[in-house]
Protein backbone atom coordinates (compact mmCIF):
# COMPACT_ATOMS: atom_id res chain seq x y z
CA UNK A 1 0.00 0.00 0.00
CA UNK A 2 1.07 3.43 -0.63
CA UNK A 3 2.96 5.17 2.26
CA UNK A 4 3.64 9.39 2.40
CA UNK A 5 7.61 9.36 1.93
CA UNK A 6 8.66 12.89 3.82
CA UNK A 7 12.18 14.38 3.19
CA UNK A 8 12.65 17.60 5.00
CA UNK A 9 12.45 18.27 8.65
CA UNK A 10 9.73 21.48 8.33
CA UNK A 11 7.68 18.89 5.94
CA UNK A 12 7.58 16.18 8.77
CA UNK A 13 6.92 18.97 11.76
CA UNK A 14 3.46 20.33 9.94
CA UNK A 15 2.71 16.70 9.27
CA UNK A 16 2.20 15.55 13.03
CA UNK A 17 1.27 19.55 13.74
CA UNK A 18 -1.36 18.54 11.47
CA UNK A 19 -2.36 14.95 12.78
CA UNK A 20 -2.05 16.51 16.58
CA UNK A 21 -4.64 19.27 15.71
CA UNK A 22 -6.94 16.71 14.86
CA UNK A 23 -6.43 14.87 18.33
CA UNK A 24 -4.61 12.26 16.83
CA UNK A 25 -2.13 10.68 19.64
CA UNK A 26 1.33 9.79 17.87
CA UNK A 27 3.81 6.67 17.42
CA UNK A 28 6.87 7.05 16.12
CA UNK A 29 9.15 4.11 14.99
CA UNK A 30 13.08 5.07 14.36
CA UNK A 31 14.79 2.14 12.01
CA UNK A 32 18.38 2.61 10.23
CA UNK A 33 15.95 0.99 6.98
CA UNK A 34 16.64 -2.75 5.66
CA UNK A 35 13.33 -3.37 7.35
CA UNK A 36 12.97 -7.01 8.65
CA UNK A 37 9.77 -9.01 10.61
CA UNK A 38 11.46 -7.41 13.88
CA UNK A 39 11.16 -3.73 12.56
CA UNK A 40 7.47 -4.69 11.52
CA UNK A 41 6.67 -5.93 14.74
CA UNK A 42 7.55 -2.54 16.03
CA UNK A 43 5.18 -0.97 13.07
CA UNK A 44 2.64 -3.12 14.44
CA UNK A 45 2.54 -2.36 17.91
CA UNK A 46 2.20 1.38 17.28
CA UNK A 47 -0.74 0.70 14.82
CA UNK A 48 -2.75 -0.78 17.48
CA UNK A 49 -1.44 1.50 20.65
CA UNK A 50 -1.34 4.83 18.13
CA UNK A 51 -3.78 6.62 16.25
CA UNK A 52 -0.93 8.15 13.43
CA UNK A 53 2.36 6.09 12.88
CA UNK A 54 5.57 7.55 11.48
CA UNK A 55 8.23 4.99 11.11
CA UNK A 56 11.57 7.03 10.61
CA UNK A 57 14.49 5.18 8.16
CA UNK A 58 17.78 6.88 8.75
CA UNK A 59 21.25 5.17 8.34
CA UNK A 60 22.68 7.85 10.90
CA UNK A 61 26.48 7.96 10.77
CA UNK A 62 27.17 9.16 13.38
CA UNK A 63 27.03 6.22 15.37
CA UNK A 64 29.46 4.62 13.42
CA UNK A 65 33.03 4.24 14.09
CA UNK A 66 35.18 5.27 10.83
CA UNK A 67 36.10 1.14 10.75
CA UNK A 68 32.54 0.43 10.91
CA UNK A 69 30.02 -0.48 8.01
CA UNK A 70 28.15 2.83 7.09
CA UNK A 71 29.35 2.14 3.79
CA UNK A 72 28.14 -1.39 3.47
CA UNK A 73 25.13 -1.06 6.05
CA UNK A 74 22.10 -2.44 4.01
CA UNK A 75 20.30 -0.20 1.82
CA UNK A 76 16.50 -1.33 0.15
CA UNK A 77 13.88 1.77 0.43
CA UNK A 78 11.98 0.57 -1.97
CA UNK A 79 10.74 -2.46 -0.19
CA UNK A 80 11.26 -0.82 3.06
CA UNK A 81 8.06 1.82 2.00
CA UNK A 82 6.55 -0.94 0.73
CA UNK A 83 6.36 -2.84 4.07
CA UNK A 84 5.76 0.24 5.72
CA UNK A 85 2.43 0.75 3.74
CA UNK A 86 1.54 -2.34 4.01
CA UNK A 87 1.52 -2.08 7.75
CA UNK A 88 -0.36 0.43 8.07
CA UNK A 89 2.43 3.37 8.65
CA UNK A 90 0.55 6.99 7.70
CA UNK A 91 4.22 8.35 7.05
CA UNK A 92 7.60 8.06 6.65
CA UNK A 93 10.62 10.55 7.42
CA UNK A 94 13.09 9.56 5.11
CA UNK A 95 15.97 12.77 5.70
CA UNK A 96 19.30 12.73 3.91
CA UNK A 97 22.67 13.10 5.73
CA UNK A 98 22.61 16.83 4.91
CA UNK A 99 18.92 17.24 6.79
CA UNK A 100 20.12 15.53 9.85
CA UNK A 101 23.60 17.21 9.55
CA UNK A 102 23.53 20.61 8.15
CA UNK A 103 26.69 22.01 9.80
CA UNK A 104 29.32 20.87 11.95
CA UNK A 105 26.50 20.18 14.94
CA UNK A 106 28.46 21.25 18.35
CA UNK A 107 25.85 19.41 20.47
CA UNK A 108 26.00 15.49 21.47
CA UNK A 109 23.95 13.78 23.67
CA UNK A 110 25.83 11.80 25.93
CA UNK A 111 24.38 9.16 28.48
CA UNK A 112 26.92 8.40 31.43
CA UNK A 113 28.30 5.07 32.48
CA UNK A 114 25.79 2.83 30.88
CA UNK A 115 26.66 4.22 27.71
CA UNK A 116 30.38 2.87 28.52
CA UNK A 117 29.10 -0.87 29.68
CA UNK A 118 28.55 -3.96 27.28
CA UNK A 119 28.66 -2.51 23.52
CA UNK A 120 30.16 1.18 24.66
CA UNK A 121 33.46 -1.43 25.13
CA UNK A 122 33.89 -2.29 21.36
CA UNK A 123 32.10 0.75 20.20
CA UNK A 124 32.81 4.00 22.10
CA UNK A 125 31.14 6.05 19.89
CA UNK A 126 27.97 4.64 19.19
CA UNK A 127 25.52 5.69 22.01
CA UNK A 128 26.23 9.19 21.82
CA UNK A 129 25.46 8.83 17.94
CA UNK A 130 22.41 6.93 18.65
CA UNK A 131 20.84 9.53 21.80
CA UNK A 132 21.95 12.57 19.35
CA UNK A 133 19.63 11.51 16.70
CA UNK A 134 16.97 9.80 19.01
CA UNK A 135 16.57 13.40 20.68
CA UNK A 136 16.83 15.17 17.08
CA UNK A 137 13.87 12.76 15.93
CA UNK A 138 12.08 13.15 19.01
CA UNK A 139 11.95 16.87 18.57
CA UNK A 140 11.11 16.79 14.94
CA UNK A 141 8.53 13.81 14.96
CA UNK A 142 6.88 14.54 18.82
CA UNK A 143 4.95 11.56 19.35
CA UNK A 144 3.19 10.14 22.37
CA UNK A 145 5.25 6.60 21.95
CA UNK A 146 8.02 5.50 20.65
CA UNK A 147 8.50 1.97 19.57
CA UNK A 148 12.09 0.00 20.44
CA UNK A 149 12.98 -3.74 19.99
CA UNK A 150 14.67 -5.92 22.90
CA UNK A 151 16.81 -6.92 20.38
CA UNK A 152 19.03 -3.55 21.44
CA UNK A 153 18.44 -4.16 25.11
CA UNK A 154 21.29 -1.74 25.81
CA UNK A 155 19.96 0.60 23.53
CA UNK A 156 16.58 0.87 25.17
CA UNK A 157 18.36 1.33 28.80
CA UNK A 158 20.28 4.03 27.28
CA UNK A 159 17.57 5.43 25.75
CA UNK A 160 14.86 5.83 28.44
CA UNK A 161 17.50 6.91 30.75
CA UNK A 162 17.89 9.67 28.25
CA UNK A 163 14.04 10.17 27.62
CA UNK A 164 14.00 10.67 31.99
CA UNK A 165 17.10 12.84 32.43
CA UNK A 166 15.94 15.49 29.69
CA UNK A 167 12.25 14.70 30.52
CA UNK A 168 11.32 14.49 26.88
CA UNK A 169 7.41 13.89 26.83
CA UNK A 170 7.16 9.95 24.94
CA UNK A 171 6.63 7.13 26.69
CA UNK A 172 9.80 4.45 25.61
CA UNK A 173 7.68 1.02 24.35
CA UNK A 174 9.83 -2.10 24.22
CA UNK A 175 8.46 -4.83 21.92
CA UNK A 176 9.84 -8.42 22.12
CA UNK A 177 12.91 -9.66 20.03
CA UNK A 178 11.51 -11.30 16.73
CA UNK A 179 13.78 -14.51 15.56
CA UNK A 180 14.33 -16.70 12.69
CA UNK A 181 12.77 -19.96 13.16
CA UNK A 182 16.29 -21.51 14.46
CA UNK A 183 16.68 -18.94 16.79
CA UNK A 184 18.84 -16.53 15.63
CA UNK A 185 17.30 -12.97 15.88
CA UNK A 186 16.65 -10.76 13.30
CA UNK A 187 19.30 -7.78 11.83
CA UNK A 188 19.48 -6.40 9.00
CA UNK A 189 23.41 -7.36 9.45
CA UNK A 190 22.83 -11.15 9.28
CA UNK A 191 22.83 -10.67 5.22
CA UNK A 192 27.04 -10.09 6.09
CA UNK A 193 26.67 -13.80 7.17
CA UNK A 194 27.97 -16.26 4.86
CA UNK A 195 25.90 -19.97 4.84
CA UNK A 196 28.26 -21.45 6.96
CA UNK A 197 28.08 -18.27 9.55
CA UNK A 198 24.64 -18.52 9.20
CA UNK A 199 24.48 -22.04 10.64
CA UNK A 200 26.71 -21.11 13.12
CA UNK A 201 24.84 -17.87 14.19
CA UNK A 202 21.94 -19.48 16.41
CA UNK A 203 24.75 -20.32 18.48
CA UNK A 204 23.95 -16.97 20.11
CA UNK A 205 20.33 -17.49 21.19
CA UNK A 206 21.80 -21.42 22.33
CA UNK A 207 24.10 -19.88 24.81
CA UNK A 208 21.57 -17.50 26.05
CA UNK A 209 18.92 -20.24 26.66
CA UNK A 210 21.35 -22.63 28.45
CA UNK A 211 22.09 -19.66 30.56
CA UNK A 212 18.71 -19.22 31.40
CA UNK A 213 18.37 -22.87 32.44
CA UNK A 214 21.10 -22.69 34.41
CA UNK A 215 19.96 -20.25 36.30
CA UNK A 216 16.58 -21.26 36.43
CA UNK A 217 17.74 -24.69 37.55
CA UNK A 218 19.94 -23.50 40.55
CA UNK A 219 20.87 -19.53 40.61
CA UNK A 220 24.68 -20.35 40.13
CA UNK A 221 27.23 -17.81 40.47
CA UNK A 222 27.02 -14.99 37.26
CA UNK A 223 30.69 -16.08 36.50
CA UNK A 224 30.00 -19.54 36.35
CA UNK A 225 26.79 -19.20 33.85
CA UNK A 226 29.14 -16.81 32.00
CA UNK A 227 31.68 -19.67 31.36
CA UNK A 228 28.95 -21.89 30.39
CA UNK A 229 27.67 -19.82 27.82
CA UNK A 230 31.28 -18.71 26.51
CA UNK A 231 32.02 -22.95 26.36
CA UNK A 232 28.74 -23.29 24.07
CA UNK A 233 29.35 -20.43 21.74
CA UNK A 234 32.95 -21.82 21.04
CA UNK A 235 31.08 -25.27 20.68
CA UNK A 236 28.65 -24.13 18.33
CA UNK A 237 30.29 -21.13 16.92
CA UNK A 238 34.10 -21.92 16.15
CA UNK A 239 34.57 -19.06 13.83
CA UNK A 240 32.59 -16.50 15.87
CA UNK A 241 35.04 -14.26 18.04
CA UNK A 242 33.63 -12.84 21.51
CA UNK A 243 33.57 -9.62 21.82
CA UNK A 244 31.43 -10.10 25.39
CA UNK A 245 28.97 -12.35 27.33
CA UNK A 246 28.15 -10.64 30.41
CA UNK A 247 25.61 -11.05 33.06
CA UNK A 248 24.40 -7.54 34.19
CA UNK A 249 22.30 -5.77 35.99
CA UNK A 250 19.13 -4.77 33.56
CA UNK A 251 19.51 -1.25 35.05
CA UNK A 252 22.83 -0.19 35.95
CA UNK A 253 24.30 -2.66 33.57
CA UNK A 254 26.76 -3.48 36.16
CA UNK A 255 28.31 -6.95 36.33
CA UNK A 256 26.43 -9.35 38.69
CA UNK A 257 27.94 -11.80 40.97
CA UNK A 258 25.23 -13.49 41.70
CA UNK A 259 21.99 -14.46 40.09
CA UNK A 260 19.29 -14.78 42.79
CA UNK A 261 17.85 -11.79 41.74
CA UNK A 262 16.62 -9.57 38.17
CA UNK A 263 19.21 -10.26 35.29
CA UNK A 264 20.30 -9.21 31.93
CA UNK A 265 21.82 -12.00 29.95
CA UNK A 266 23.89 -10.31 27.13
CA UNK A 267 26.67 -10.92 24.33
CA UNK A 268 28.16 -9.74 21.45
CA UNK A 269 29.81 -12.22 18.57
CA UNK A 270 32.21 -11.60 15.74
CA UNK A 271 31.20 -13.50 12.83
CA UNK A 272 33.02 -12.75 9.60
CA UNK A 273 31.73 -9.16 8.70
CA UNK A 274 28.95 -9.32 11.13
CA UNK A 275 29.13 -8.08 14.83
CA UNK A 276 25.96 -9.93 16.19
CA UNK A 277 24.35 -8.71 19.12
CA UNK A 278 22.10 -10.62 21.71
CA UNK A 279 20.29 -10.89 25.26
CA UNK A 280 17.66 -12.75 27.74
CA UNK A 281 16.51 -10.43 30.36
CA UNK A 282 15.09 -12.49 33.01
CA UNK A 283 12.93 -10.76 35.97
P1 LIG B 1 17.76 -0.68 13.43
O1 LIG B 1 17.15 -0.45 12.08
O2 LIG B 1 18.68 -1.84 13.48
O3 LIG B 1 18.35 0.58 14.00
O4 LIG B 1 16.56 -1.08 14.39
C1 LIG B 1 15.45 -0.24 14.51
C2 LIG B 1 14.59 -0.73 15.64
O5 LIG B 1 14.15 -2.06 15.37
C3 LIG B 1 15.34 -0.78 16.97
O6 LIG B 1 14.49 -0.36 18.01
C4 LIG B 1 15.68 -2.23 17.10
O7 LIG B 1 15.82 -2.66 18.44
C5 LIG B 1 14.46 -2.88 16.47
N1 LIG B 1 14.79 -4.24 16.05
C6 LIG B 1 15.82 -4.65 15.27
N2 LIG B 1 15.84 -5.98 15.16
C7 LIG B 1 14.81 -6.44 15.91
C8 LIG B 1 14.30 -7.76 16.21
N3 LIG B 1 14.87 -8.85 15.72
N4 LIG B 1 13.22 -7.85 17.01
C9 LIG B 1 12.63 -6.74 17.51
N5 LIG B 1 13.05 -5.47 17.26
C10 LIG B 1 14.13 -5.33 16.47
Amino acid sequence: AFVKVIKTIQAMRSDVRAARAGGKTVGVVPTMGALHAGHVSLIDAARRACDYVVVTIFVNPTQFAPTEDLGAYPRTLEADLGACGDHGADATFVPDADEMYPTDAMTEIHVRTISERLCGRDRPVHFGGVCTVVAKLFNIVPADKAFFGQKDFQQTVVVKRMVADLNFPVEIVVCPTVREADGLAMSSRNVYLTPAQRRQAPALYGALQRGRDLIARSHPPAEQVAQAMRRHLAADAPDGQIDYVAIVNPSTLENVESTDGPVAMALAVRLGRARLIDNVVIE
